[in-house]
């Protein structure tokens, strides 16, 4: 199976009228460059959206990364960018102008449903997700009511709570309720949902009979909501804050040292995943079995000049990590399928895995 890079997408957000400073970066669509006019360094992407981008232009983009999960390999998208420069508009929008979560739930369930009718009895799947939330180096079960219950990373998706979705409606009800349970603290919604990362996981089954051979797929999508990335040094954070914010660059420190450590081997060198939970469950999907699409979403008012700088940085580097994404596949002979009548669920299972 062929290594791909991470593919890296810039989307820059509409000027803010927070300050009339004009915006520090020019952009070329054609070569999909973005220049920061402060020293006029160049940053090569894979695809550059421009402030008028619509959600849907942005969902065009990310679709065939979602065709490929329907059809068995594991797939993440993830959003960075300083706080306010539209992540989660990109992931999740609002109700009216939906962003490529919920889009890609549709998607989803429409493709499975259409394959299903088409195959008639011969097709089967199952649809089921989990929320997770990484809040000062802790990881929560958005999916588990009220309760803050932490869950040891160990076993993370063993752990977490799985719940199985019939339809897309469904699933953003359940999503937009575990969203709503995101830490809450800080004097506004904004403050406190860019304290902690949300990572939203769709686990796809899929099985069929082919020549008398059960053909079955586990694929996952993850869809992940980064903690804003700016520097909190000039903010007059309390005690609190100040812990919130140590854990936040903890968490997104460690990303950005895996991925230098991912793209400057060093020999006998052990790739620190280890380090943040954050970096421990997306492992996987930076220099792993997965196909991933970075969003660096940009705030180019010229006050952002350092921020944008950095998220800048930052995507070229990610953009280097090479990602090697395997069809995720078990075909079960119809011999096995007999003999398996005489397992228990717990031994079929150590087969498999
Ligand atoms: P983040 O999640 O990165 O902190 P948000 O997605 O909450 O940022 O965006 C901050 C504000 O800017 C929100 O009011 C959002 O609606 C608006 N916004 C962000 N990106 C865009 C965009 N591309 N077009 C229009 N409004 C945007
Ligand atoms: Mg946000």
């Amino acid at each position: 199976m062929a290594q791909e890079n991470v593919n890296v997408v810039a989307r820059i957000r509409p000027l803010s009228n927070e300050s009339n400073d004009g915006t520090c970066i020019e952009t070329d669509p054609i070569s999909s460059t973005i220049t920061l006019t402060t020293n006029q360094k160049q940053f090569n992407m894979d695809k550059v959206f421009e402030q008028n981008a619509t959600q849907e232009e942005i969902f065009g983009y990310v679709q065939p990364l979602i065709a490929t999960v329907i059809n068995g390999i594991h797939g993440t998208i993830f959003a960075y960018g300083q706080t306010g420069s539209g992540k989660t508009h990109t992931m999740i929008g609002s109700d009216e102008n939906h962003g490529i979560i919920p889009r890609a739930i549709e998607m989803i369930f429409i493709a499975l449903n259409e394959e299903s009718e088409k195959r008639n009895d011969n097709f089967k799947f199952k649809i089921s997700c989990t929320a997770l939330q990484i809040y000062c180096e802790k990881t929560y079960d958005l999916l588990n009511g009220n309760e803050k219950i932490e869950i040891p990373i160990s076993d993370i998706f063993k752990n977490a709570k799985e719940v199985e979705v019939k339809s897309s409606d469904e699933c953003m009800e359940i999503l937009k309720c575990g969203l709503e349970q995101r830490k809450v603290s800080g004097t506004s919604m904004n403050e406190t949902s860019s304290r902690s990362h949300a990572i939203l996981t769709l686990t796809l089954k899929t099985e069929y009979f082919k020549e008398n051979k059960k053909h079955e797929r586990i694929s996952r999508l993850n869809m992940v909501d980064l903690a804003g990335s700016e520097s909190r040094k000039h903010t007059n954070n309390n005690k609190t804050q100040n812990f919130e914010a140590s854990n936040i660059n903890k968490s997104l420190l460690t990303l950005g040292k895996v991925i230098r450590e991912i793209i400057n081997p060093t020999q006998n060198q052990v790739i620190s995943y280890r380090s943040s939970k954050l970096t421990m469950i997306l492992r996987d999907s930076l220099g792993g079995n997965s196909k991933t699409t970075v969003i660096v979403n940009i705030h180019s008012n010229s006050k952002h000049a350092t921020e944008t700088s950095s998220t800048l940085d930052f995507a070229v580097n990610v953009k280097n990590v090479k990602n090697t994404a395997i069809l995720q596949e078990f075909i079960t002979s119809k011999e096995t399928l007999a003999l398996m009548q005489y397992c228990t669920p717990a031994f079929f299972h150590s087969q498999i895995c």
